[in-house]
């Protein structure tokens, strides 16, 4: 018999994990706050709970999916504060899979601490429909031995990724991996954009730029040598200098400008090539724009 599991918040996500559990053989258990939501997940197996302290009493490791960290609070607090209820917590392991930021997660980590429960941070680093399947990831921090005992159950949701034992880490890299997936996302709207309002189909320019994105890496490599050039300040500008790029950043900002379309994201990027070329980086390579960047300007 696998180890059981509770699931608490069905949202799509919660709900997309509680289905690889099931389907990788795991009593599950299910709670949320919106009643309803389960109906799926008790036809294919799972088992409801009436309150958030059955939840916690039926599963041996119990996985929070929602919103943020404040709704684990609105759950689990009236719990912890219920002297009749208290026990519940104690001994307990908890993987938080919400999004919040790095300090909420270690201030959570304290907080279960208080009430004897381990706590182990993370960030599920795929859409929910890919859940469970090849390909799927996820950040983790926290103690090691709350973690470890659990990671062969965690693997049903998508490969573990274990980043250390500060439970803000998992936090903090999936922050940074959204930083790069919404940023991108915004410059393929606002691109789109760009073109559409030229009269130009959006279908005539999606793929090619969807090519642009995935190019990225065969013009920066794999990330070692540019880690290399971001960590000992080495931006020699024999090719791709910031005066160069930042002449470009401001065609971008013109082009939109005329085109009437929002001129923050581009603008935003403009900024940084001027305040690297102000600061004297203007003939090194656009890597140099780290320097002004990692300050908050
Ligand atoms: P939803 O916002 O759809 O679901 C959130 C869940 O949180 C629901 O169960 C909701 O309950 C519950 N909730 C929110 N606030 C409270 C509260 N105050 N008290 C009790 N319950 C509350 O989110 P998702 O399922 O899409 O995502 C869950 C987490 O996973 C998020 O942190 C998200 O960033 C992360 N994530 C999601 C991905 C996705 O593809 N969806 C991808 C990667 C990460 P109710 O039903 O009652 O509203």
């Amino acid at each position: 018999m696998k180890p059981a599991v509770t699931v608490i918040g069905l949202g799509p996500m919660g709900r997309a994990m509680a289905t690889a559990l099931i389907g990788a053989g795991h009593p599950v258990t299910v709670w949320n706050r919106t009643p309803g939501r389960a109906e799926e997940l008790v036809t294919a197996g799972a088992t409801p709970a009436a309150t958030p302290a059955d939840a916690l009493a039926a599963g041996g490791l119990t996985i929070l999916s929602l919103t943020d960290y404040r709704a684990m609070y609105d759950i689990l607090g009236p719990v912890a504060d219920d002297d009749r209820l208290r026990g519940v917590l104690a001994g307990r392991v908890l993987v938080n899979l919400s999004s919040d930021t790095p300090d909420a997660s270690r201030e959570a980590a304290a907080w279960a601490a208080r009430h004897g429960a381990g706590f182990v941070t993370g960030g599920v680093m795929v859409p929910a429909p890919a859940v469970g399947q090849p390909g799927a990831y996820v950040f983790y921090s926290g103690p090691g031995d709350a973690f470890a005992p659990h990671e062969p159950v965690l693997r049903a949701i998508g490969e573990p990724r274990y980043l250390g034992e500060d439970p803000g880490l998992a936090q903090l890299f999936y922050q940074a991996h959204l930083d790069v997936f919404l940023t991108a996302l915004s410059s393929l709207l606002h691109a789109t954009a760009l073109v559409t309002a030229a009269g130009v189909p959006a279908a005539d320019f999606l793929p090619g730029a969807l090519g642009t994105l995935t190019d990225i890496p065969a013009m920066i490599g794999d990330g070692a040598e540019l880690a290399r050039q971001l960590e000992t300040g080495d931006h020699p500008g024999h090719l791709s200098t910031a005066l160069m790029m930042g002449a470009t950043a401001d065609h971008i900002v013109r082009t939109s400008a005329k085109a009437n379309v929002d001129l923050r994201l581009p603008e935003a990027v403009k900024s940084h090539y001027d305040r690297a070329i102000a600061a004297g980086y203007g003939t090194r390579n656009w890597t140099a724009l780290y320097e002004v960047i990692r300050a908050r300007g």
